[in-house]
């Protein structure tokens, strides 16, 4: 018999508007889930803006406790603005056989076409498919089945873009093959330090010198077109991988991915940065901080992750 547990972080799926017009999140897992059959627990309420690598640790532990009491699925419901790197954080680290879904909305719940009561459902079909047993974690939204890493929130179609696994209308159609990532259990909150810097034209090495003096002991480069920096940036990079910082590459491009095509690039990977294709920013930080956490190079888990 399948038995779900929703973990209900808040997000817009938990957000109505208040008087001034603003979307928080107010409403608990039990309203959430009013009408599905499944255990509920609420862990936080927080727009994901807020929610921190510790609150990854809150949610991967109450995920454990409710498959050590039995739950077969388990369904975290998560707003967008930060789900990407939660989903990929889980997918590192937990090592259950249940299914770990977790969904979020578009539209608040007050929202007369609030999509959050469908997306919780298709969450709690899909944690209940057999099919997604030892996988690891999926994301489920908007009738898509969705492999956590690449995944990226975007402005327009189902408010994620990534590699889409399968759907969920009535029924869970797997259709595409995930490998599963897991590094190790891990503590997000005493990760080692990893900072995103952001280069552009004329770039410089401030901001990645100022972060690293600050105790990042990875750097994500979100560089320019497929892996691209300025001369001061790898210089900068080369300094810092000399000195034993991590430094990975992803790309400002939207979707886009990263390889040492061209000049600047092959430079960075010759100063010791090692490319992450098929990852946004916010994810090469999440995978860098999994990996420095577990004491493995970054090169060693590339492969096995992407
Ligand atoms: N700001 C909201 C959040 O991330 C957005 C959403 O859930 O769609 O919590």
């Amino acid at each position: 018999m399948s038995r779900v547990t929703v973990i209900a972080t808040g997000g817009t799926i938990a957000s109505s508007a208040a008087a001034d017009g603003v979307q928080r999140p107010t409403h608990g897992g039990a309203d959430l889930a009013a009408g599905l059959d499944v255990d509920v627990v609420d862990v936080m309420s927080k727009d994901s803006s807020q929610v921190s690598p510790a609150d990854w640790d809150v949610i991967g532990a109450a995920a454990r406790s409710a498959v050590d009491g039995g739950a077969t699925g388990v369904v975290v419901t998560h707003g967008t603005d930060t789900l990407e790197e939660t989903a990929l954080w889980l997918d590192l680290t937990y090592a259950g056989a249940a299914p770990l879904v977790i969904t979020g909305a578009m539209r608040g719940a007050d929202a007369p076409d609030a999509d959050g009561p469908a997306n919780l459902r298709d969450a709690v079909a899909v944690a209940s498919e057999p099919a997604a047993r030892d996988i690891g974690v999926l994301v489920s939204f908007a009738g898509q089945v969705l492999r956590p890493a690449g995944l990226h929130k975007v402005a327009a179609g189902i408010c994620f873009a990534g590699t889409v696994l399968g759907s969920v209308a009535g029924s869970v159609t797997l259709a595409q093959a995930k490998t599963r990532p897991f590094l190790a259990e891990l503590r997000a909150a005493s990760a080692p330090r990893v900072d995103i810097v952001a280069t552009y034209a004329g770039g410089d090495a401030v901001a990645m010198d100022a972060l690293v003096a600050a105790g990042a002991r990875g750097i994500v480069l979100q560089a320019l077109g497929s892996g691209n920096a300025p001369e001061a940036v790898i210089d900068a990079v080369r300094r810092h991988c000399r000195d034993g910082v991590t430094v990975a590459v992803s790309t400002r491009v939207v979707g886009g991915g990263v390889s040492p095509g061209y000049g600047p690039g092959r430079e960075l990977v010759d100063a010791g940065a090692i490319m992450l294709p098929g990852l946004p920013p916010s994810q090469a930080r999440v995978l860098t901080m999994a990996a420095l956490a577990a004491g493995l190079p970054l090169r060693d888990v590339v492969d096995w992750v992407l």
